[in-house]
C-alpha cells in the first residue's frame, strides 16, 4: 500500500549544515558540550531501568493478556479488554466476484479503494485507491462534519472509477467500512461507537451507529451506495491476509493506534447467548490498546496519560503505538533539556509542544549511522528548534532506542499472550503447525527496529522451537482488500458459498 511513500520521513531532505552558518549558534553551544556528558547519564540510566522489558516481565504480560481476553469472553465488562464479537464467522474463501469499494478511517489517514474481485482464478483483478491525511479540525469537530468529509471524499473516488472495474446492472456500488475506533458491534452492518481514542474528540457520535452516521452523510450528498460491512481495521487485516494464506489466525494493527483480533471458537465465549456461526467459530475483535496490566511505565507515559484526552485509559496503546511513542520521548528530551541542559542553552518553545516530535521522526533519527549524527541534529533543530552537539544527539537516540524497544518487546509479549490463549484452549491450533501473524499498520511497516524488537520478543517467550511455525508477517494492504471482501461476503446481490 503506498502509505510508505506518503510516511516515510525523507532525512536527506533536511539541511544538516544550515545551522552552523547561523551567527549565534557557536557561542551559545559550549555549555552544553561540556553539561551533557556528565549529567544526562544517570537520567538515560534510570530510564533504561524504567523501562527495562526482561523476560519474566515479559511473561507476566503475556499471561496477563491471556487472562484478560478470558475474563473479557467470560462475561460482558468482565475485563479492561472488550473482545468484542464482529459478527464476521467467515473469512473470505477466494470465490468472491464483483466491483466493490473500501472506506477506511483511520487515526491519521482516511483511505478509499476499490478492487475488482475475480473469483478463485481471477483474484484480485484491479485495484485503485486514494488516502488523505485526516484534518486535525475533524478530529475535534462534530459528527456531520466527520461523516461529510468521509462521504464526500468517497464520492469523489467513486467518480473517477477506471474501465477495468464493472458494476452489474441492477446493483449498487457495495462498501466494507473500516473505522478503527472500538465499536460495539450489532450487526454485520451496524455498530455503535463505544468510545473515541487516539486524540479524536468528535461530538454527537458516541453511542449512535456509525453506519447511520454514513448513510446520512451520503443522502445529504445524494450518494447511492451500499454499506454491506462494518469492519475493524484489525478484522479487516485478518479477512485481507487470510484471502491468500490459510494459516493466518491472528492480525494486529501497530499504527496511529493499536489493535489485534483472532478467530476464536464459538464454545469458548461464555458471554455468548444467541449467536449461531456455521463454521463453529468467529473473529474477536480484542481492542488490546486499553490493556493496563504489569506494563513499565514512568512518569513520562504518567503525564501524557494525565494530559490526554482520555486519562486511564488505552494504556498499552499510549505505550506501544504510534501516536504516543515520540510523544514520550519529547517528555523525556525535556526534561532532559531543562534539568540538565541537554540542548545546551537552546530555546525550549517548540520542544516544550505536545506531539510536536512524531514516531516517523524518531525513525528517521534512528537510522542514522553517521559519526556525529549530522540528520539527529537536523531533525532535532528542525522539528524540535534545539541546537545539539554529537554527545546529546547519542542520547537522543539512546532515549529513542530504549522507548521504542520497550514497545516492540511490550507488543511482542501482547502477541504471544494472544497465541497463549488460543492453544490453553485446544491444543495443537497453534504450536506444532505454520501459524500466521498478520500485520498491517504505518508504526509496523515502517519502523526496523521496531519490528526487530518485536520478533525477538516473541522468539524469546516462545524459545526457538515454537518461534520457527509463527510466522509473523506483514500483511500488505490487507486491510483495505479485507474490507472489501467482506463487504462481498456479506452482499445483498451476490451469494459465494459455493
Ligand atoms: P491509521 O490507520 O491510524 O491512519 P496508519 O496505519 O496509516 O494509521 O499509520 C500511521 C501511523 O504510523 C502514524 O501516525 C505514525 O505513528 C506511524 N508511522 C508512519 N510512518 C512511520 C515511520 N516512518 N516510522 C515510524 N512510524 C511511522
Ligand atoms: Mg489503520
Amino acid at each position: 500500500m503506498s502509505v510508505t511513500a506518503a510516511t516515510s520521513p525523507s532525512v536527506g531532505s533536511f539541511h544538516p549544515c544550515r545551522r552552523s552558518t547561523r551567527p549565534a549558534a557557536l557561542p551559545r553551544f559550549r555549555i552544553s558540550v561540556r553539561s551533557t556528558a556528565v549529567s544526562v547519564t544517570p537520567l538515560v540510566t534510570e530510564l533504561r531501568k524504567d523501562c527495562a522489558t526482561p523476560l519474566p516481565l515479559l511473561r507476566h504480560v503475556a499471561d496477563a493478556m491471556a487472562a484478560d481476553m478470558r475474563a473479557g469472553l467470560a462475561v460482558e465488562g468482565g475485563s479492561d479488554l472488550k473482545m468484542i464479537l464482529s459478527y464476521v464467522d467467515s473469512l473470505p474463501t477466494g470465490n468472491e466476484k464483483g466491483l466493490f469499494y473500501a472506506l477506511d478511517l483511520g487515526g491519521t489517514n482516511f483511505r478509499v479503494l476499490r478492487v475488482q474481485l475475480g473469483g478463485k482464478e481471477g483474484r484480485v483483478i484491479a485495484t485503485e485507491f486514494d488516502q488523505v491525511p485526516i484534518p486535525k479540525d475533524l478530529m475535534f469537530g462534530t459528527s456531520e462534519e466527520l461523516f461529510d468529509f468521509i462521504a464526500s471524499g468517497l464520492a469523489k473516488f467513486a467518480q473517477n472509477e477506471g474501465n477495468k472495474f464493472h458494476l452489474p446492472t441492477g446493483t449498487k456500488r457495495e462498501i466494507g467500512f473500516t473505522f478503527s475506533f472500538p465499536v460495539k458491534q450489532t450487526s454485520v452492518d451496524s455498530g455503535i461507537l463505544i468510545k473515541w481514542t487516539k486524540g479524536f474528540s468528535v461530538s454527537g457520535t458516541a453511542g449512535r451507529d456509525v453506519v447511520a452516521c454514513l448513510n446520512e452523510a451520503m443522502e445529504r450528498l445524494g450518494l447511492d451506495m451500499r454499506v454491506s460491512a462494518l469492519v475493524n481495521d484489525a478484522v479487516g487485516t485478518l479477512a485481507g491476509a487470510r484471502y491468500w494464506d490459510d494459516d493466518v489466525m491472528v492480525a494486529i494493527i501497530l499504527g496511529t493506534g493499536t489493535n489485534a483480533c483472532y478467530v476464536e471458537r464459538v464454545d469458548a465465549i461464555p458471554k455468548l447467548q444467541d449467536h449461531a456461526s456455521s463454521s463453529g467459530s468467529t473473529i474477536i475483535n480484542t481492542e488490546w490498546g486499553a490493556f493496563s496490566k504489569g506494563l513499565p511505565l514512568t512518569e513520562f507515559d504518567r503525564d501524557m496519560d494525565a494530559a490526554s484526552i482520555n486519562p486511564g485509559e488505552q494504556i498499552f496503546e499510549k505505550t506501544i503505538s504510534g501516536m504516543y511513542l515520540g510523544e514520550i520521548v519529547r517528555r523525556v528530551l525535556l526534561k532532559m533539556a531543562q534539568a540538565d541542559e541537554l540542548f545546551g542553552d537552546s530555546i525550549l518553545e517548540k520542544l516544550s509542544t505536545p506531539f510536536v516530535l512524531r514516531t516517523p521522526d524518531l525513525c528517521a533519527m534512528q537510522q542514522d549511522t553517521s559519526d556525529d549524527l549530522q540528520d539527529v541534529g537536523s531533525i532535532l533543530y528542525n522539528v524540535a528548534g534545539v541546537e545539539s552537539n554529537p554527545s546529546a544527539r547519542k542520547i537522543v537516540v539512546e532515549v529513542c532506542d530504549t522507548i521504542v524497544k520497550r514497545g516492540g518487546r511490550l507488543a511482542g509479549a501482547g502477541i504471544v499472550g494472544i497465541l497463549q490463549k488460543m492453544e490453553e484452549d485446544s491444543k495443537g491450533v497453534i504450536f506444532g503447525k505454520r501459524t500466521v501473524v498478520a500485520m498491517d499498520g504505518g508504526l509496523y511497516e515502517n519502523y526496523p527496529q521496531y519490528r526487530t524488537y518485536l520478533s525477538e520478543a516473541v522468539t524469546e517467550l516462545l524459545g526457538d522451537d515454537s518461534a520457527k511455525n509463527v510466522v509473523i508477517e506483514h500483511s500488505k494492504d490487507g486491510s483495505g482488500i479485507g474490507a472489501a471482501l467482506l463487504a462481498a461476503a456479506n452482499s445483498k446481490y451476490h451469494s459465494y458459498d459455493s
